[in-house]
């Protein structure tokens, strides 16, 4: 049998780190098993879900590379598939109209919460074998009620959690179509997993409770029961739940902030899945490894410092026209214009080992593009009167000096000798000159890359005024 995998998010936020491990988990143990990946938005709360959510899951699935192979199906767009199969549940008398007004529901949780009981529908309109039910109200429209059986257990191997057993009678009867005939969430996704084929349901664990729900459902229609797989909670970085500062942000978050989708879907992989000792590994790599036994069931804690150093690293092997044109994008977007004057890619390669982020790297090459602002108190600490004249003498040097790195290194190396200075005391007025900054990588390859005309003009701009 193929294997078939959904990842099923409802368009009523963004898509956060949690649901993106999900769909990626999914995903992996699909390719893994040469199988399929569906893709099911999952939009039946009109009220709060939106285009706009759902346009984000789409560019976090696209901007990861997570690809599916069927869909995305649209919930709104099936509802005639869900109202055949609750007329057939009607029909074959697995379900039934329930006529209880809201009234009466809330008279019957009272009582219940008196009596010390757990409050349940208590199945007053279940048509039984013998049993007269109440008189049709006029002027109700019913709920449809699925038929829940009354004892035994519901029992799965979780694919995560290993064995759960929930008894029936804590189940009651559950609502498988409002008043107005629209069909409920743990419904659809029944006969989603059912008509889809679904052979592994991966998810988080907050639908523990709705499986053996669905496992109910499925067996009345007769479906095959997939495997479920229940992926635990991811916790912040302090072990709390997750939040806006660690994690509970939209994907596309990351993005912005510079991460690479590589290195999201490493961070991702490690979030409560383990291969031995592996930290760094391709996404090939992962599919290849990928099961859900490896899978731990407590709660994954997020770690932002992780997850810079494998962006770092992902940083430092990237293809470098790829990352020129992502930095010039985002210099852009800070309003700087990279040209052609200064190699980006060569910039690139100066600073990218540094780099924890896009940003990081975009904001630290930024001067080789627009005129630094000079750091006063750098200028203070190396721009001495005693080191003035040996820039003035060395400007005069660089002027005539054919722009090789070799040349400029030369060149500095004879104005530090000449004056019988250690290094730092004339590479560091430099570096203030040319960077703005105290901090760069070696001031001769800065110069060569920035290029001989903007470095003069920078050294000038300093010591003419
Ligand atoms: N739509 C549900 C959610 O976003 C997932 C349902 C499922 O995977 O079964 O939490």
């Amino acid at each position: 049998m193929t294997v078939r995998t959904r990842f099923a998010p409802s368009p009523t936020g963004f898509l956060h780190i949690g649901g993106a491990r999900t769909a990626l988990f999914s995903w992996a143990y699909a390719r893994k098993h040469a199988g399929e990946f569906v893709l099911r938005i999952e939009d039946t709360d009109v009220a709060r879900s939106t285009p706009e959510a759902v346009q984000a899951i789409l560019d976090g699935m696209n901007w990861l590379g997570l690809s599916w192979d069927e869909g995305p199906f649209y919930q709104m767009q099936r509802m005639d598939q869900y109202k055949r199969v609750i007329q057939q549940l009607l029909d074959e008398g697995k379900a039934y109209l329930c006529y209880c007004s809201r009234e009466e529901l809330d008279a019957m949780r009272e009582q219940q919460m008196q009596e010390g009981k757990k409050p349940r529908y208590d199945g007053r309109w279940r048509p039984e074998a013998g049993k007269s039910l109440p008189a049709v109200p006029a002027g109700v429209d019913p709920v449809v009620r699925f038929k829940n059986p009354l004892t035994g257990n519901v029992v799965w191997d979780d694919l995560v959690k290993g064995q759960i057993s929930i008894a029936n009678e804590e189940l009651d009867d559950l609502i498988i179509a409002r008043g107005d005939g629209t069909p409920t969430y743990n419904f659809c996704v029944v006969v989603d997993d059912w008509e889809m084929g679904i052979t592994q349901v991966i998810r988080g664990d907050d639908h523990v409770n709705n499986t053996p729900r669905q496992i109910n459902l499925l067996q009345a229609l007769g479906a095959q029961i997939p495997q479920y797989a229940h992926l635990s909670m991811i916790l912040g970085d302090d072990g709390q739940k997750l939040s806006k500062r660690h994690g509970a942000v939209s994907v596309m978050q990351y993005h912005e902030d510079g991460y690479l989708p590589e290195a999201v879907l490493n961070y991702l992989a490690r979030l409560g899945w383990s291969h031995g000792d592996d930290e760094i590994f391709s996404m090939a790599q992962f599919c290849e490894w990928f099961g859900l036994d490896h899978v731990t069931p407590s709660a994954a804690q997020f770690n932002t410092e992780k997850l810079n150093w494998l962006n770092n690293h992902y940083i430092k092997q990237a293809d470098l026209a790829r990352l020129a044109e992502d930095i010039a994008q985002r210099l852009a977007l800070a309003g700087v214009q990279v040209h052609e004057g200064v190699d980006l890619q060569g910039v690139i390669a100066l600073y990218r080992d540094r780099a924890q982020t896009l940003n990081q790297l975009a904001d630290s090459v930024a001067y080789f593009y627009r005129k630094p602002e000079v750091d006063a108190a750098a200028q203070e600490k190396h721009i001495t009167a005693d080191i003035v004249p040996v820039m003035h003498a060395l400007f005069a040097v660089l002027e005539g000096l054919e722009w090789t790195q070799d040349n400029l290194h030369h060149a500095i190396e004879q104005a530090v000798t000449a004056n019988a200075l250690k290094f730092p005391k004339v590479a560091m007025p430099l570096r203030v000159m040319i960077t703005g900054g105290a901090q760069s990588p070696s001031i001769d390859a800065v110069m060569t890359l920035l290029g001989k005309s903007e470095s003069l003009a920078r050294m000038q701009a300093i010591l003419r005024a």
